[in-house]
């Protein structure tokens, strides 16, 4: 039996983790069998220190970055019927709803009043919006105001390039031209199939999300990366995930940043529990030691709060995310608005010992 000061020094030596530890130090990539064994632990502070070593190594100095950025749902109607979604209402319901161009142009500009610089436009699988939508709507946005386009997710594009019968290449080469500066990652949920197809069966598979990044980041264009959790997948799966983003990176490098969501179970169709903080917490930790190759870790503060998203400073993650204005689509229908104001953000991150810096969907520091 250890006493209170053995414990304190084997949970600073690395106790039921000590591989992990030594490769951590030694900074080497840490494998699916490290992956585990993390997860079987219920070390928290521990987990949260060793991330916290790659999180300083990788970023010195003492800032933590957030975005001033808007959500735009710009229709809700969708076909995919995913499980855990309350967001989508089906082709022909009353309920809904494309926005017009005066709408989407009105929200842009209560986003440059405040000093924001990115537009993340994200809707459902629209039979009716077809690429010159798009085009348009991306040209207009451009030539009316100086924003980031971090719109659509790899459904949206997938969906896309399916209804115009281009291929990626072409969607995606159009779309930039048009406007679209990067891809946020939404829609990964877990990038294995079994998982996917239990939640979303109609949904695009894990390689389909996966050859949409790629194609992106072959053309120069870089993209996020997320992972929703807490959708009935084991750890395993949650690693899986992890390791094909780091594989991905590999071969690209163009992936920005990484954000865990937990599922959100408001108003949803699928009946599972919210993911606790301890495992909220766990897991963005596991993601920093798990994806050595990629810069930059967003906390999650929309789904977790921002107490809990202010605590996952120290566990891995250097980017307080953005602001979100308006998201219904990872809140679901119980939540139409969702705003942590600017002075509040920095607030947070002062309480917990950083400077705040606004940056740019680029990670640049601006302001
Ligand atoms: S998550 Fe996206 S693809 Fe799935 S139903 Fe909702 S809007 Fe459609």
């Amino acid at each position: 039996m250890l006493s209170s000061a053995d414990k304190i020094i084997d949970i600073a030596r690395g106790g039921d983790l000590t591989g992990v530890y030594e490769k951590v130090l030694a900074n080497q990539r840490l494998s699916f069998a490290d992956g585990l064994a993390l997860f079987s632990s219920v070390n928290l502070p521990q987990i949260g220190m060793l991330a916290n070593i790659v999180r300083e190594r990788k970023h010195t100095g003492n800032v933590v970055t957030f975005l001033i950025g808007r959500n735009i749902n710009y229709t809700n109607v969708c076909w995919v019927r995913c499980q855990f979604c309350a967001f989508y209402r089906p082709p022909g319901s009353d309920e809904g709803y494309v926005l017009s161009r005066d709408q989407i142009f009105e929200k842009i500009r209560e986003l440059l009043r405040l000093g924001g610089t990115e537009v993340f436009l994200q809707g459902g699988l629209n039979p009716k919006l077809k690429l010159d939508y798009y085009i348009d709507l991306f040209r207009a946005v451009k030539a009316e105001f100086p924003v980031h386009l971090h719109s659509l997710s790899p459904a949206e594009v997938l969906y896309i390039s399916h209804l115009s019968r281009l291929s990626l290449e072409e969607t995606i080469s159009r779309l930039r031209a048009a406007g679209l500066d990067s891809i946020p990652g939404a829609g990964a949920e877990i990038l294995i199939d079994e998982v996917r197809k239990e939640i979303s069966p109609l949904r695009d598979e894990a390689s389909e999300w996966l050859r949409v990044m790629r194609t992106a980041h072959q053309l120069g264009m870089p993209t996020t990366a997320t992972m929703t959790f807490g959708l009935s997948e084991s750890h395993e799966h949650r690693l899986q995930h992890l390791i094909k983003i780091r594989e991905l990176q590999d071969e690209t490098g163009g992936f920005t940043s990484f954000t865990a969501w937990n599922y959100q179970p408001d108003g949803a169709q699928l009946d599972l529990p919210r993911a606790t903080a301890f495992d909220y917490l766990k897991t963005q930790a596991i993601a920093r030691l798990m994806l050595d190759n990629v810069a930059n870790i967003q906390v999650s503060w929309l789904t977790q709060g921002a107490k809990i998203g202010q605590v996952a400073l120290k566990f891995g993650a250097n980017d307080f995310g953005s602001t979100i204005f308006e998201e219904n689509v990872i809140t679901a229908a119980s939540v139409t608005k969702c705003i942590l104001p600017i002075p509040e953000i920095r607030r947070l991150i002062q309480d917990a010992g950083y400077e705040p810096r606004q940056r740019n969907t680029r990670y640049e520091i601006i302001g």
